[in-house]
């Protein structure tokens, strides 16, 4: 059985004909699964019916198992979705104004350990494969009345995305190739905690926008707050985000959770404006959303905003991100992929 989704165009032409069909067949078959968003051989109407019925008795489409599907009173939808093997991964739509974002997985669980995520505390239950990476974009796209809406992906579910590098740079392909989903690259983030290897390696492999999961300008303070930061400190993180090749006008965004009493202070705010300074950086900044550790808790507005107001004045865009779709547990570090009835 052939994982069809998970295969780059070459890849797709080479089973065509080994397949006794024609190259540009295999092409064909490409546009059904990803523009077409088809679940079967037998709705690839251009492909001569005898064919189709070999294709269906050799091979089979793959696809997610939408489990659940909750929305938020935002309209923040939290799609449930279950693995061929038993596990659950979890991707979040988020409608804004006319077009939609969508936050996807690249792991069944998580291995970082990162003191705030949810997702964290099941551990990794394993890699995704591409086709299940891409996957998550064609059940959610052919779920909605306008697909078409649906413009920005963001790597920012359940998982490490540059844990699983392979399969992530082959369901980027996909998503991005004008001959895949054709995503704009401008259009698509992936989120990093900050393995400094991979992020060297991205940046020749392919054109997606960067995020990196910062947390703390500090290294005491990272290392509490992520474990990863032990292996790869700030220094060597910061010195892989500068050499980073960035197209005309790009940033690479900082995420930055503010925690009360933990990495809120004023002189936090000096230390990452320092830390950032000479980088094409935007900061996010996330107020924590409830986390499995109920020491930790968000700051107050006020605090938030003297914290923003300091990075503003240092002529950083610097933004406070909203939650979305709390209620529905879909926020940032929300993710657990827990089925209950
Ligand atoms: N592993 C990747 C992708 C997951 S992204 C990464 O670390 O970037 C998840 C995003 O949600 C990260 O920016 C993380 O900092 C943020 N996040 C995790 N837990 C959170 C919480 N409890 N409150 C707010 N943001 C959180």
């Amino acid at each position: 059985m052939t994982d069809l989704k998970g295969l780059d165009a070459h890849e797709t032409e080479d089973w065509a004909i080994s397949q006794g069909l024609k190259a540009f067949q295999g092409r064909q078959i490409r546009q059904w699964l990803f523009k077409k968003l088809v679940g079967s051989f037998d709705e690839m109407t251009n492909i001569p019916k005898p064919l189709r019925a070999r294709l269906k008795e050799e091979e089979n489409i793959n696809h997610l198992e939408k489990v659940k599907v909750l929305t938020s009173e935002d309209g923040t939808q939290k799609f449930l979705f279950q693995l061929f093997d038993g596990h659950f991964i979890e991707s979040v739509l988020i409608p804004e104004g006319d077009h939609s974002t969508l936050c996807i997985s690249s792991q069944a669980g998580c291995a970082m350990g990162c003191r705030f995520c949810l997702t964290a505390r099941q551990g990794l239950k394993r890699n995704l494969k591409a086709s299940e990476i891409i996957d998550q974009v064609i059940q959610v796209r052919k779920s909605m009345d306008t697909p078409d809406r649906l413009t920005n992906i963001v790597l920012m579910g359940m998982g490490e995305p540059l844990a699983n590098y392979d399969a992530l740079v082959k369901a980027l392909g996909n998503l991005i190739s004008p001959d895949g989903m054709n995503f704009s690259n401008r259009k698509v983030t992936l989120s990093t905690c900050g393995l400094v290897p991979q992020i060297e390696t991205l940046g020749r492999d392919v054109t997606v926008n960067l995020a990196i999961s910062l947390n703390a300008a500090d290294d005491e303070t990272r290392d509490y707050l992520m474990p990863v930061n032990r292996k790869y400190p700030l220094r060597d993180l910061i010195a892989a985000c500068k050499d980073f090749p960035l197209p005309n006008r790009r940033m690479i965004t900082f995420e930055y959770i503010l925690i009360k009493d933990v990495n809120d202070r004023p002189q936090d705010a000096q230390q990452l404006k320092g830390l950032l300074s000479g980088l094409r950086a935007k900061i996010n900044l996330i107020p924590l959303n409830a986390s499995p550790n109920a020491d930790m808790a968000a700051p107050s507005m006020e605090k938030i905003l003297q914290f923003q107001d300091i990075l503003v004045k240092n002529h950083f865009t610097a933004m406070i991100r909203k939650s979305r779709g709390s209620d529905i547990l879909a926020a940032c570090g929300q993710l657990s992929g827990s089925y209950k009835e």
